[in-house]
């Protein structure tokens, strides 16, 4: 693998934001699309510039991950999951209560290293239930070994994470993993609805996925719902969870406590 300029110095500047904090953590609520309680949320990363402005992970994310070395985005990782413990102690100590929390996690190193041990001694040096803490995954680069893949979720679910796969539905995704692995959650690629759940096909398709993996005990989280039309279609057939721009995009620290607190009237 060979850095372009454009790659070295988008690492540069991910190791900049690393040593002045300037990377962000936003968190986009999901909620129960039948009283539109707020349930859950997505830890999404972003790097504010010197100029105050936000760089979103796609730009950064994908330079990381491809480093010969899966410390540079395994450490990235680390750093997002212990900022949301740190977050869900913020929310504990102002005496909110506390509601699950997603990280997502790289493919890259997650195989390879011993995920799981991480995760429970940072939830534990922080004091967090392991029930608040959740890492997403997505489905199945080619070189992956699924039975690996296989323990790993199972590790992780033994120790009480919650895990849950990602972008369900893209090419990244297929059948097999629902029949090989036990997930907590499964969410729908937001491509899945982009004809406003208004076309016949894209109402089967749905539908029938939020059908197999309620059979399956999972939890349906669909992913980016920009419009009415989605949040009814996705209500009446039974998916759980909604997440997308309509009801709320990600919003920053600050901006998610507030939000909370007029969502639940905690303090
Ligand atoms: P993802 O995990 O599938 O996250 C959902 C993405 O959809 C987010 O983009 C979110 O802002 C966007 N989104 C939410 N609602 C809507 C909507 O209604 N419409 C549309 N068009 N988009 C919506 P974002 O924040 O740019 O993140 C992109 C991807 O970067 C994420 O996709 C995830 O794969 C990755 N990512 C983000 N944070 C991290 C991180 O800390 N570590 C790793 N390894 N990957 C991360
Ligand atoms: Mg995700
Ligand atoms: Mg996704």
């Amino acid at each position: 693998m060979i850095n372009t300029d454009k790659d070295i110095r988008t690492l540069e500047m991910v190791y900049e934001a690393l040593e002045k904090e300037r990377v962000r953590v936003f968190y986009q609520p999901q909620f129960d699309p039948k009283d539109g309680e707020l349930k859950s949320a997505e830890a999404l990363c972003r790097i504010e510039n010197e100029y105050h402005e936000l760089i979103m992970p796609g730009e950064f994310i994908p330079v990381l991950e491809k480093q010969e070395s899966p410390e540079a985005i395994r450490n990235f990782d680390w750093y997002i999951f212990t900022r949301v413990c740190s977050f869900l102690r913020r929310l504990r100590n102002k005496g909110m209560r506390l509601i699950p929390i997603s990280v997502n996690l790289s493919r890259r190193h997650l195989i390879t290293d011993p995920s799981e041990a991480y995760l429970t001694t940072t939830a534990k040096l922080m004091g967090i239930p392991h029930r608040y803490l959740g890492v997403e995954i997505t489905e199945s680069a080619k070189e992956d070994d699924p039975i690996e893949l296989q323990r790993l979720i199972y590790r992780i679910r033994q120790q009480g994470f919650m895990v849950a796969i990602d972008d369900f539905g893209t090419g990244q995704s297929n059948f097999r993993f629902l029949i090989d692995n036990h997930v907590d959650i499964i969410k729908l690629d937001q491509s899945l609805i982009r004809h406003k759940c208004e076309d016949p096909q894209e109402q089967v398709v749905v539908a029938g996925l939020i059908h197999i993996a309620k059979m399956l005990g999972m939890t349906v989280v669909a992913e980016g719902v920009e419009d009415i039309r989605q949040w009814n279609f996705l209500r009446d057939h039974g998916c759980d969870l909604i997440q997308g721009f309509m009801p709320s995009e990600p919003l920053s620290e600050n901006d998610f406590i507030e939000f909370y607190h007029g969502a639940t009237g905690d303090i």
